[in-house]
């Protein structure tokens, strides 16, 4: 079976040129289920998220079917694509940027946490797409500032998400001032019942497409589990972090207060850090953010919530600082490596409260993750309190693994090298190898 172009699956030649310039050379799976239907104007139904390349597979189709001679409404908007935080908002504006370089289109993207005054302008002319958090969007519209009786595209990206922010009743006003007659896609990493009826409620007769990325994602990534007492998590970051090629690292805490206090303490030490939590104002955020993506913070700290739809490429390694209590969270948090197809690192801390939260993990995963002696960078401590039971002590010197050269940093090395024989002398998996 030969494998499909951007071009078979129909799209257009300014898109696929903008696509050549990002070296996007294949469809992703969702990309290649979705696009062929959202060109024929299709309702969709996308059980996807963030990493598997959705944002393409909706983008794409709704910049081909815009036409460019068309008039904007006034004070209005004629795609309106809602995203649940400000930061995927913010980065489906910047896919549309990008895809669209090659168009004459124009769009705004709107979010809470900062003056409207901008984005009333920037509504006033009327854009063609209008990419909005809910809350800010209803705002706006309930000051007449957005109309959107012209709109005939309706996108609602993480679905689940919004629904677990409280947005429902706000996305539901803004569904009801559209038009009837329109284009409906609706995208979720998960399908409760609640997403379930709001699918029934907007979308028709849809395509559904599912794409399970976690399976995939999790086995292109050596994940890795550092057993530690809590109180020497930051000195075994630190020391980690002599390694070199850790060179674009995010760690995730579970607290706004951990992820400050982590940033400053890596910046005592002379690691460029930034941390990104809900507690820091819009810009501050993109600050960070930005700092981060252009490689001059190495560190970016981050909770759960503030990373969520973070598009960073060339992550090289992902530090759960922090276990998080919601498995489902552990893959999302090293989906951030791997990203598209690439492999990644991810390496866990887990105190002795957090053991239940690996086994969890595991659970979900549905394999171990492999178990590195801390003893490289914390000497000879034994991190697991003693009483423990012996299986969930960690092996002296990672499990049936070369011994470590003494002096000299242990190597997490780059994703996707050397992956044949990690470290610690694990075997692949059959799944793993066929996942390369
Ligand atoms: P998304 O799931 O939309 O957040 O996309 C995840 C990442 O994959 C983003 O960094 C995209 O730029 C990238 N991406 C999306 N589609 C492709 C593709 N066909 N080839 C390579 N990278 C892609």
């Amino acid at each position: 079976m030969t494998t499909k172009t951007f071009a078979d699956l129909g799209v257009a030649e300014p898109l696929c040129r903008a696509l050549a310039a990002q070296n996007y050379t294949t469809p992703t799976p969702i990309q290649a289920q979705s696009i062929p239907a959202l060109l024929e104007g299709r309702d969709l139904l996308g059980l996807a998220q963030t990493g598997t390349g959705k944002t393409a597979a909706f983008v794409l189709p709704i910049l081909q079917r815009l036409d460019p001679q068309a008039k904007r409404p006034h004070k209005g908007a004629r795609v309106v694509i809602l995203a649940p935080t400000r930061e995927l908002a913010i980065q489906i504006g910047q896919s549309i940027e990008t895809y669209g370089r090659n168009l004459k289109l124009r769009h705004t993207v709107i979010f809470g946490g900062v003056n409207q005054f901008r984005q009333v302008k920037a509504l006033a002319g009327g854009v063609d797409i209008l990419v909005a958090t809910p809350g800010r969007l209803l705002d706006l519209m309930n000051q007449r500032h957005a109309d959107l009786r012209q709109a005939s595209v309706l996108v609602l990206d993480e679905a689940d998400r919004m629904l677990d922010m409280g947005f429902i009743h706000d996305v539901k006003k803004i569904v009801a001032a559209l038009p009837k007659t329109r284009q409906s896609l609706l995208f979720s990493a998960t399908m409760p019942s609640n997403i379930e009826h709001l699918a029934a409620e907007i979308l028709n007769d849809p395509v559904r497409v599912e794409v399970r990325p976690e399976v995939i994602t999790v086995d292109k990534i050596d994940q890795r589990v550092l057993h530690v007492d809590g109180k020497r998590k930051r000195e075994l970051l630190t020391k980690l972090l002599d390694d070199s090629e850790m060179s674009r690292v995010i760690v995730f805490t579970r607290t706004k207060h951990c992820a400050n206090r982590v940033s400053e303490q890596l910046e005592k030490t002379g690691i460029a850090a930034e941390a990104i939590h809900g507690n820091k104002s819009q810009g501050a955020r993109q600050r960070a953010l930005d700092q981060f993506r252009t490689g001059k913070a190495r560190v970016l700290v981050a909770t759960d919530i503030a990373a969520r739809g973070i598009d960073v490429t060339g992550i090289t390694h992902v530090v759960n600082y922090e276990l998080p209590n919601e498995p489902e969270s552990y893959v999302h948090r090293i989906g951030r490596t791997a990203r598209a197809g690439k492999s990644g690192i991810a390496i866990s801390f887990c105190d002795a409260s957090e053991r239940s939260h690996l086994r969890s993990i595991e659970k979900l995963t549905k394999r171990p993750i492999t178990v590195v002696a801390t003893t490289e960078w914390l000497g000879d401590q034994v991190a697991v309190p003693a009483g423990e039971p012996a299986d969930a002590r960690p092996a002296r010197n990672g499990p049936r693994g070369p011994r470590h050269q003494p002096g000299k940093p242990r190597r997490f090395g780059k994703p996707g090298a050397g992956r044949g024989r990690p470290q610690g002398g694990q075997k692949q998996s059959r799944r793993q190898s066929a996942a390369q």
